[in-house]
């Protein structure tokens, strides 16, 4: 028998656990964050207590209250006695936190399967990230954490990695993951073959990026294989065709930034790397220098080593690292303790926001809005922001772009949107599903599941902890 049960991400968008079982085989598909269930009862001074280890998780129902899956450390922490793992694997199709982070509270015996440069990717945000009990997804140290025990090396996950052409087997069952486009590299469309026939599980895709010949590819096959169900995103089901691609990007921010006779910032999503490729381009051919952080750089050299993501490396002579005040404010090496910083002090190309502030037409900064507290010595008056991430879409990210825009206006920035989605639009997926024509459909990561019903396939709705049988 082969069986589905959903936990998270059904009608909102992420923290997709996918839990499937073929008769002694049970995977996860996706162990992710789900961020609005978790911002409905926690904010910045509200959060769950790492002092309770998992025990606020499943009280909130943050983690879904499942036998065999969870930390043996975190169950004694509360009181309950270890269990031995039910489940074979997690596959994870790409390197989102609203996809990868919870995989923090599982048994460390569960393998993790995932791309090669989904895995680069993780590795990044665990280097320039403290660590804490929602981020321990490579590794974790056992809780409760004594501080005898600080300088003890965590316990690191079993950890397989794949490529478009591998075929995973977990006991009796086989996968083929097949790259698909997406805002991170190393994202997968997955075909299970099951014992009743093929289930394919999309992830996150669309058909407007840079790489859509791989979103067909995975298509193609996923329609060969004639599979009896899928699990689909739908992310923007309600949205129809638009005009969006990483070229319009390229071209409104080149012909924004061309006209700036003073400092150019750009903000986008560092995972993104054709949206770094694109900002690195514009820089080089306007003869600027593309100004990151050390978080960047973590990032940045992870994908200049992976040959299958064609990107520069941070040391590149287009590129400059830009070095934050920290302790006394004077830029001394005793100011920064962060190993990600230390390691790269002695790079060549360091610049302080003091020198850019001299000349600020040579270049184009990377600036998140978390650090526009940067914005005070850069001070970038009449320069051009170009927001380059999603428009709010809920009333925290409201709150933040207020506070954004009122930045934008203290230091006369000219603001520009411009943006290129990662998930599929409706008009594409309707097309894509009608196309790959499974048995019935399994709509995830969605606020308008409702939609799907309209197609030609048997659309289930979903009941999060519901057994639905294929
Ligand atoms: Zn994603």
């Amino acid at each position: 028998m082969v069986s589905l049960q959903f936990y998270g991400g059904i009608k909102e968008i992420g923290g997709n656990k996918i839990l499937l079982e073929d008769t002694d085989t049970k995977i996860f598909l996706d162990f992710g964050t789900s961020f609005s269930r978790r911002q409905k009862f926690f904010e910045e001074f509200l959060t769950p207590r790492t002092a309770n280890g998992i025990g606020d998780f499943l009280a909130m129902n943050l983690l879904p209250d499942i036998p065999g899956v969870y930390r043996e450390d975190l169950l004694e922490h509360i009181g309950r006695k270890p269990e031995h793992p039910d489940v074979q694997g997690v596959v994870l199709s790409h390197a989102h936190a609203d996809h990868a982070n919870y995989v923090s509270f599982l048994h460390k015996d569960i393998p993790i399967y995932c791309g090669k440069a989904c895995k680069c990717i993780l590795e990044a945000v665990e280097e320039q990230s403290q660590r804490d009990i929602e981020n321990e997804i490579l590794n974790f140290k056992k809780r409760p954490l004594h501080r005898k025990d600080y300088k003890k090396p965590p316990i690191e996950r079993k950890f397989k990695t794949f490529r478009t052409g591998d075929k995973l087997f977990i006991d009796s069952l086989e996968i083929e993951p097949i790259a698909v486009d997406h805002s991170v590299p190393g994202a997968y469309g997955l075909i299970i073959h099951t014992s009743e026939g093929a289930v394919i599980y999309t992830g996150d895709l669309r058909m407007h990026g840079t790489h859509a010949k791989m979103t067909e590819d995975f298509i193609n096959a996923s329609k060969e294989a004639k599979p009896i169900a899928m699990v689909t995103e739908g992310t923007r089901i309600d949205v129809s065709k638009t005009n969006e691609t990483e070229k319009r990007v390229y071209n409104e921010s080149k012909k924004e930034i061309s006209k700036t006779k003073e400092l150019s910032i750009v903000d986008f999503n560092f995972k993104d790397v054709d949206r770094f490729n694109t900002f690195y381009k514009i820089a080089k051919e306007l003869n600027k220098k593309l100004v990151i952080s050390f978080k960047h750089a973590c990032f940045l050299e992870r994908y200049h080593k992976d040959k299958k993501i064609k990107s520069p490396d941070s040391k590149d002579k287009n590129i400059l690292l830009l070095k934050p005040k920290r302790l006394t404010g004077t830029y001394i090496e005793e100011d920064y303790t962060d190993s990600y910083i230390k390691k790269r002090l002695d790079y060549p190309n360091i610049i302080t926001a003091e020198d850019i502030a001299k000349k600020p037409f040579n270049y184009m900064i990377v600036l998140n809005f978390y650090y526009f507290n940067m914005l005070v010595d850069l001070k970038p008056n009449k320069g051009t922001y170009i927001h380059s991430l999603s428009e709010p879409f809920n009333e925290e990210m409201e709150i933040s772009f207020e506070r954004m825009k009122a930045w934008i206006e203290h230091f006369n920035l000219n603001f520009v949107q411009s943006h290129c989605s990662g998930h599929i639009n409706g008009t594409d997926l309707k097309e894509l599903i009608e196309n790959v024509a499974p048995k019935e459909i399994f709509p995830i990561h969605t606020t308008h599941p409702g939609i799907f019903r309209t197609l030609s396939a048997k659309t289930r709705l979903i009941k999060e902890g519901k057994t639905y049988k294929l």
